[in-house]
């Protein structure tokens, strides 16, 4: 695994972004909803103009996609040992006594949870490994066996996957903020869907195609950042409409079937099975 290069740019008041320098073209906020701890504008009222429904997919929606009470197929965790690994977040990226635990899923799936060694202690980093494995069990088993390991740093709150190496990193800032709001399900859910989803087909003809026909984006983040952040961004309405109708309210689900079907259509049959 091969890390990707950091690069600085200006964006708004001048925030650190973590991007993949080499195989997109575009440089994108690569640090995940980064401003939904604000809390959006919510459901957007206007209507028939093209503008997205919301601001983001997760924060400022209210919406509890992910239920604690649904399915789990986590296991157990084990603790391997403080061993050399690399954790984004902090630098330098590489960590030489990383706190290393093992999560085990249904159909004998394991997921590495890494926590850098500044969580100081072992109580403390099997604190926050343990406040992950349900959210990871929570995932469609297709994502979930694509996800190698988990990342996670004690400090400023971030959350960004790594598609290329096939993991996802988080603070622990960021994991106490969404368990606050009942949305650490969602986070992970949308982190591993860039893990699967994104390098398949982020810039796909058949999801470009989909776009198009499409003509306007569910959320302002997906819009800003359609080849990385749509993808994303869409699935989590997808994948509780598929899963769960009703959850959402009709006025959602109508919404989405009225001016994004073509992007339902095709994440849909991810997750129907
Ligand atoms: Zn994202």
């Amino acid at each position: 695994m091969k890390l990707n290069s950091y690069c600085s740019i200006f964006y708004l008041s001048i925030i650190l972004v973590f991007t993949n320098c080499t195989s997109d073209e575009k440089i994108f906020v690569r640090d995940d909803l980064k401003n939904q701890e604000n809390g959006g504008d919510g459901e957007n009222t206007n209507e028939g103009d093209n503008t997205p429904l919301f601001e983001f997919s997760v924060s400022g929606t209210g919406i509890d996609y992910i239920k604690s009470t649904d399915p789990d197929t986590f296991l157990s965790i084990d603790y391997l040992g403080q061993f050399e690994k690399e954790i984004p977040g902090v630098d330098p990226t590489l960590d030489s006594n990383a706190y290393v635990f093992e999560a085990t899923f249904t159909g004998g799936k394991k997921i590495g949870i890494w926590c850098r060694s500044n969580f100081g202690t072992l109580q403390r980093a099997t604190e926050y490994a343990n406040k992950l494995t349900d959210k990871l069990g929570k995932l469609p088993v297709f994502m979930r066996d694509e996800l190698n390991h988990v990342a996670v740093f004690s400090g400023e709150s971030r959350a960004s996957a790594e598609p290329d190496g096939k993991f996802f990193f988080i603070s622990d800032e960021r994991i106490d903020e969404r368990i606050a709001d009942n949305q650490l399900e969602e986070t992970v859910f949308h982190e591993t869907v860039h893990v699967y989803f994104e390098k398949r087909y982020g810039t796909s003809t058949a999801w470009k195609n989909a776009q198009n026909a499409d003509g306007i984006f569910v959320t302002e983040y997906a819009e800003d950042n359609p080849n990385v952040e749509d993808i994303p961004e869409t699935a989590i309405f997808v994948y509780t409409m598929v899963n769960y109708p009703r959850r959402l309210s009709q006025n959602i689900e109508n919404w989405v079937i009225e001016n994004i079907p073509n992007r339902y259509e095709f994440l849909e049959t991810f997750f129907e099975d």
